[in-house]
């Protein structure tokens, strides 16, 4: 990180602070302005409530909800695990949305509707004329044979998870086996489990020789950025990661670290020193408990250009839980909230949608200590099959892993964070 950009990137971040639940904020609210609700205050949440106060010269109310204090960001969190960053450097509170753009932020965990309604567990609730969710994404523990899912450590959720699986990486004994799964796609950023194998397998190097990360990839390949991390586990973490792709995992005793798996046709069990599951994903709870999930399915049914359900009018769904098929990540999350937020705002004035929205995505992937590799696609409305679709020419990987893209990884994420949270 430079020194312009670490300045301004530890400027974003420090002490979280509780959000405000003031009885007078929580008081049933008047008819005019427009009142939006949004539940979730990630990165897609969180820039929805700013836009809307923003665009409207605040002349809309928003209420902010999310069950945490403060949001910990998943984008980074994997150099927690090799301690070039700390928890507190990549968690914001919401007092900026608060205090620069008037959102009104409650913290609670919503469990449904009742007539224009959000109920929350404590009994509080919220009008709305407009309900967005931005949950993230569950975990469905069932699809691979969990016996104690409240032991299983994923850290694919930032936070008490995350500081978890670094302290087991630091006491994990030498010559040890970290075993890490990957779920079938689609599944929240695409290329970060491979990712984490790559700064794992580095760690590991430096401080553990002889040890190995052993990756159980449910999906037939490599799905993202298959060049690089063919290199950098065949080549620069050679003998350090072990890659299995198309395996089946069948069942999973997280307190004893022991995962069952079949691989080409052959049963097989390992012990691992570390046992990191990432397991199968589907849309946060919030979303399947109000009806937005089609039977049978795992994501929110919406309309893209305005991110409302097809399901049940009035509520919108965006971010990692939201089904169109673009890609699960923090970036295109952001993207998705600005297009959501201006069709409300047309909506609110008796307008249409843009017909031609436009959202992007980009990930940045640390493969060494100082050494990082990156993918961005542009993704645009297609009427006629009312998808939206990659724009070829826009697809890009990086050539290789350099640190000059390390370097840029800061800055990128210095930008993301600030839109969303300041
Ligand atoms: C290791 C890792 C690396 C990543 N790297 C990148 C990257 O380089 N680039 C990138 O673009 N993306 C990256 N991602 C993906 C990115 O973090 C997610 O796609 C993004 O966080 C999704 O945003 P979201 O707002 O949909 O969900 P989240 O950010 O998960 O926010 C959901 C929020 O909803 C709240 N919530 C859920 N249910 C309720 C409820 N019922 N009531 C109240 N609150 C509720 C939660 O507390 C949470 O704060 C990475 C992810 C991981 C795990």
């Amino acid at each position: 990180m430079n020194t312009i950009s670490r300045r301004h990137f530890l400027k974003l971040v420090g002490a979280s602070t509780a959000m405000a639940a003031s009885p007078t904020l929580l008081k049933a609210q008047t008819a005019t302005p427009p009142q939006v609700v949004v539940v979730g205050g990630g990165f897609a949440g969180a820039t929805v409530a700013k836009y809307l106060r923003l665009w409207r010269n605040g002349d809309v109310a928003v209420t902010l909800v999310d069950a945490n204090p403060a949001h910990t960001s998943c984008i980074l969190s994997n150099l927690v695990l090799n301690n070039a960053l700390s928890l507190s450097q990549i968690t914001f509170n919401y007092a900026i949305l608060q205090q620069k753009y008037g959102v009104t932020t409650v913290q609670g965990q919503a469990t449904g509707i009742d007539g224009g309604k959000l109920l929350l567990e404590d009994g509080r609730s919220l009008d709305y004329d407009r309900l967005i969710l931005a949950p993230g994404i569950d975990f469905d523990f069932g699809k691979i044979g969990v016996q104690d899912p409240a032991n299983v450590l994923h850290a694919w959720k930032a936070g008490p998870q995350t500081t978890e699986l670094q302290q087991q990486l630091k006491t994990m004994p030498t010559g040890g086996t970290f075993v890490l799964t990957i779920p079938p796609a689609p599944y929240r950023c695409p290329p970060g489990p491979y990712e984490r194998a790559c700064l794992v397998a580095d760690y590991l190097k430096k401080h553990k020789p002889g040890s190995k990360v052993i990756v159980l990839d449910a999906n037939p390949k490599i799905i993202a950025e298959e060049h690089t991390f063919t290199k950098a586990f065949n080549e620069t973490h050679r003998g350090y990661v072990e890659y299995h792709p198309g395996v089946v995992i069948t069942a999973v005793n997280a307190g004893a670290r022991s995962i069952t798996y079949s691989e080409n046709g052959e049963q097989k069990t390992l012990l691992a020193s570390v046992l990191n599951v990432l397991p199968p994903q589907k849309a946060g709870a919030i979303a399947f408990d109000l009806g937005l999930v089609p039977t049978g399915q795992n994501w929110a049914s919406i309309n893209p250009l305005s991110y409302e359900s097809t399901l049940v009018s009035g509520i919108h769904v965006i971010g990692d839980s939201q089904g169109t098929g673009q890609p699960k990540s923090g970036h295109i999350a952001n993207a998705e909230a600005k297009v959501c937020a201006d069709a409300i705002l047309r909506a609110f004035a008796g307008e249409d949608p843009d017909p031609a929205p436009t959202t992007n995505s980009a990930c940045y992937s640390p493969i060494t200590a100082d050494t990082a590799s990156w993918l961005t696609a542009v993704f645009a409305y297609n009427p006629s099959t009312g998808a939206m679709e990659v724009v070829p020419e826009s697809f890009g990987e990086a050539p290789s892993a350099t640190q000059d893209n390390y370097e840029r990884m800061f800055d990128w994420a210095d930008n993301l964070f600030a839109d969303t949270f300041a």
